[in-house]
């Protein structure tokens, strides 16, 4: 018998090198997934309890943003890794009267409802967070953390006593003022120019208040100089809860450097947004801002033959479909999102900068469309040689660094 070859046959190589590449493959998968799951993902900017309310959606359920206009969910929270932020309650600016300070406030206790039956009908997905290590907790248990906040502090009324209320309903952050001027501070974007040339007395009582409870004080949509007197004036750091960098694109609500600096050195954060118009020009027909406020403002009218679940939301979603095929909307790309962060990274370090991305209020952009779509942007920062470390700041860390600040300052 001649002496076997010893020589290792070519399928046998093919199989050891096939093993090798499975080894690696696995590996890979698993550091991505560990990467998914090892940071605290937070948006401190979740207007989702305005659809919840006006349309009973079941935030269980899996929407979607080209059918549904819905940008938040569970499913796509889990597929997105978004452990959960900030559930706005949002009131729209009325009239500075007792009348419009009523109704505004029967909305905002109304909001804070919602948001509380969202979790009471959901206990195994979502829990309520009042304080920052709660976070951490709720997460290790496979929920979904809910902090509440207050976008534009006009249902407080003149009444700052109020603010206690909403504290004890577990809101740990405050908004003083949105899209227009009211009794607390100017707002960036009011047509009619600055009324108190930054804060108002009161604004500067509700800020001293706000502190004294150890809630975060959120600056987004006020005139720059409220800003810059409520860095001067807050005894903790200052939160810019969904901004941009005018720098990149010089509009009302975007921050300039000067100021966006003055924040980083007084520990304070901004967190970036996704709305198109504040990204970059857009040439978006004038004509179609007008119509959509209309349609949302007849989605929100609190009518009442909204009987049937979802009724409300299928009419809402039929008008907007036929004003998108008449004036197309514009969207900026998820580069530019990157682009704003990439910038404020650069100018304020990475423990200044953070997401609120303003999902179902306005945000989102092409490629970047809804929660599931929140990877993208980690896998950017990757790309760009961001540090694990640092992206866990950028993605949760500081938000609750500042809660926690806010929380031992009130204690002392
Ligand atoms: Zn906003």
């Amino acid at each position: 018998m001649p002496v076997k070859n010893r020589q290792p046959e070519p399928r046998y190589i093919f199989i050891f090198v096939f093993l090798i590449i499975m080894f690696v493959l696995v590996q890979a998968s698993q550091a991505a997934e560990k990467h998914k799951d090892e940071h605290m993902f937070l948006d401190s900017h979740l207007d989702t309890p305005l659809l919840v309310d006006f349309s009973a959606l079941d935030i269980t359920k899996r929407y979607s943003w080209q059918n549904d206009y819905v940008q938040v969910d569970l499913p796509r929270m889990k597929e997105g890794g978004l452990d959960g932020g900030f559930w706005v309650i949002y009131t729209p600016q009325g009239p500075l009267t007792q009348d419009g300070y009523a109704r505004a406030l029967k909305e905002a206790r109304q909001r804070n409802a919602v948001i509380d039956k969202m979790v009471r009908d959901a206990p195994d997905d979502f829990a309520l967070a009042v304080q920052g290590q709660d976070a951490r907790a709720i997460i290790a248990q496979g929920k979904r953390v809910v902090y509440k906040s207050i976008e534009n502090a006009y249902p407080l009324g003149e009444d700052l006593s109020l603010l206690d209320e909403f504290y004890a309903a577990g809101v740990r952050m405050v908004g003083l003022v949105h899209t227009r001027n009211n009794q607390f501070s100017d707002s960036s974007t009011d047509s009619g120019g600055q009324k108190w040339g930054g804060l108002s007395p009161l604004g500067k009582e509700l800020i001293a208040r706000a502190n004294a409870l150890g809630m975060v004080v959120d600056l987004s949509h006020a005139h720059d100089d409220a800003l810059e007197q409520a860095m001067a004036l807050s005894k903790t750091p200052i939160i810019l809860s969904h901004s941009g960098a005018s720098q990149l694109y010089t509009h009302p609500r975007n921050v300039p450097d000067r100021l966006l600096k003055q924040l980083a050195e007084t520990g304070g954060v901004i967190q970036i947004n996704s709305l198109s118009g504040y990204l970059r020009k857009l040439n978006v027909d004038r004509r179609r801002l007008p119509e959509l406020i209309k349609i949302y403002s007849e989605y929100r009218a609190p009518d009442s033959a909204n009987g049937e679940v979802g009724a409300k939301h299928i009419a809402y979603t039929a008008k907007r479909r036929a004003l998108d095929a008449k004036y197309p909307p514009q969207y900026a790309d998820i580069s530019d999102v990157l682009d704003h962060f990439f910038y404020t990274l650069e100018l304020m370090g990475p423990e200044h900068v953070g997401f609120g991305m303003d999902w179902d209020g306005g945000g989102g952009v092409a490629n970047l469309q809804d929660v599931s779509d929140l990877p993208k942007v980690l896998a950017a920062f990757r790309n760009r040689g961001l540090s694990e470390a640092d992206i866990a700041k950028i993605s949760g860390e500081n938000l609750i660094r500042l809660l926690a600040v806010a929380e031992k300052a009130a204690r002392d």
